[in-house]
């Protein structure tokens, strides 16, 4: 006879000092890591509960996919994806690195909730290229109250001037011995629509994944944006 010893290291920290843990009421072996104290179990009867399946998730998010592509091809539920989805924008906190940007682009970019492109949800944010971060945004519609709310962020933030195309809601706003209005001055955040277009599968041209509610669509960005100053999440 032979014994044949499987070495269990911890999916979190891949710590090999991994004692067993009682049985689960499904029949299967739990096991605890000694070093960070967290439970795992070999195999999992639900695919969301897999210690991977989250980064997993939220890194699909982020990529592209849409919440039926991801439950398709992960096997975690929609519903827990979406949860997922709110609860990490939740913890998330996208504030500005610096005190002070020379310049700063705003722009807009429609979007839509419930498939009603008449009624289209209007992001405007603001973008520095000198750090290749978004700094702040606002939801709502197309007019100079979405552009103050935008404002509103960035007043405690010293900002050298403001370039925005010629828009008339930017001109009541931003102020006018700093504010540069032309395209020739708005070009790399056109280059982030696209970035945020092609990341997105909600504001993706001519697609048929959109969101259902507008609590989702904010938070979908907020995780974008995030992705987009960090490279991670
Ligand atoms: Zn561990």
């Amino acid at each position: 006879m032979c014994e044949i010893t499987i070495q269990v290291n911890c999916p979190y920290c891949h710590s090999v000092k991994v004692v067993k843990n009682g049985v689960k009421r499904t029949g299967r072996q739990n096991f605890l890591c000694r070093d960070c104290r967290k439970q795992f179990q070999h195999t999992y009867q639900k695919a969301g509960c897999r210690p991977e399946a989250k980064r997993l998730v939220l890194q699909m998010l982020v990529r592209n996919a849409g919440i039926r592509d991801i439950e398709e091809v992960t096997g975690v539920h929609r519903q827990t994806v979406l949860r997922w989805l709110n609860q990490k924008a939740d913890s998330l906190q996208v504030s500005p690195r610096q005190g002070h940007y020379d310049s700063v682009q705003v722009d807009e970019v429609w979007t839509f909730v419930k498939r009603r492109k008449k009624c289209k949800r209007w992001l405007f944010y603001a973008y520095a290229p000198e750090t290749d971060e978004v700094l702040a945004w606002s939801w709502g519609n197309r007019s100079e109250h979405t552009v103050r709310r935008l404002y509103r962020q960035l007043e405690q933030l010293r900002i050298g001037h403001f370039c925005t195309d010629d828009w008339p809601a930017f001109t009541k706003v931003l102020p006018k011995d700093r504010h540069m209005i032309g395209k020739a001055y708005t070009k790399n955040i056109e280059g982030v629509n696209l970035c945020l277009r092609t990341r997105n599968r909600r504001l993706n041209r001519k697609t048929a994944c959109f969101s259902k509610k507008e609590q989702n669509h904010e938070n979908a960005m907020k995780l974008i944006f995030y992705y987009r100053n960090h490279h991670t999440l």
